[in-house]
């Protein structure tokens, strides 16, 4: 069995679908969102849904992408209010209570190994405990790994679908779906 044949995926309107009910939504962002320049349709998606009345905040990682800050730099650039980006310490404790995670081309920042598997070469890194989430959508092209070359358990977990695709092309899709 193929590995991609392992995980659930989902398609651009079954996300907007759950989005369209969501209360809560917390978007985070990795490399991926870099190389796929997304950011400004990651704004696109968040003001679409701030208007139906979602509560959106940002999970930014300390070291998410390949420099330090480099997710701040991207969304300052496409106007992302900064009062809205919190820390892994801010965003963890209430994860259980958000409906929708949205990981864009994230993958170590958010890889439940770190905490929960004593071998795994990234053990003791804090991550974005998106798996918490009542439903996460995790954007990327495939199912390799990130910088650091370990699988990720959280693109298996029951409450994970995987929307394949460039990041910035499946967030196009998906808020031309949400405005639908
Ligand atoms: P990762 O490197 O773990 O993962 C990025 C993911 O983005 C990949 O798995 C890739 O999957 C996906 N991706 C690439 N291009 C696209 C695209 N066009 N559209 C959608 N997805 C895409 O990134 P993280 O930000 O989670 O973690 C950063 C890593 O870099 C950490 O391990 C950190 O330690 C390390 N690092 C960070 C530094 C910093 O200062 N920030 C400095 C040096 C290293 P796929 O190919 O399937 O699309």
């Amino acid at each position: 069995m193929c590995i991609r044949d392992r995980v659930k995926s989902a398609q651009p309107d079954e996300v907007a679908m759950m989005l369209e009910t969501a209360q809560r939504v917390v978007i985070v962002p990795g490399f991926g969102m870099a190389m796929a320049q997304a950011q400004h349709a990651v704004r696109e998606l968040a003001n679409a849904l701030e208007k139906n009345g979602t509560e959106v905040e940002y999970g930014i990682h300390p070291v998410a992408g390949r420099m330090p800050g480099h997710m701040n730099v991207l969304l300052a650039e496409a106007n992302v209010s900064y009062d809205l980006l919190a820390e892994p310490d801010d965003v963890n404790p209430a994860m259980d209570s958000v409906d929708v995670a949205i990981v864009i081309g994230a993958n170590d920042v958010v890889n439940p190994s770190a905490t929960e598997e004593e071998g795994s070469p990234i053990y003791g890194m804090p991550i974005i405990e998106v798996h918490n989430a009542k439903t996460v959508f995790v954007l990327k092209r495939s199912m390799s790994s990130g910088f650091a070359g370990v699988q990720n358990p959280l693109f298996f977990r029951e409450n994970t679908r995987m929307l394949f695709g460039d990041a910035k092309e499946s967030i196009g899709l998906v808020v031309s779906e949400f405005k639908d």
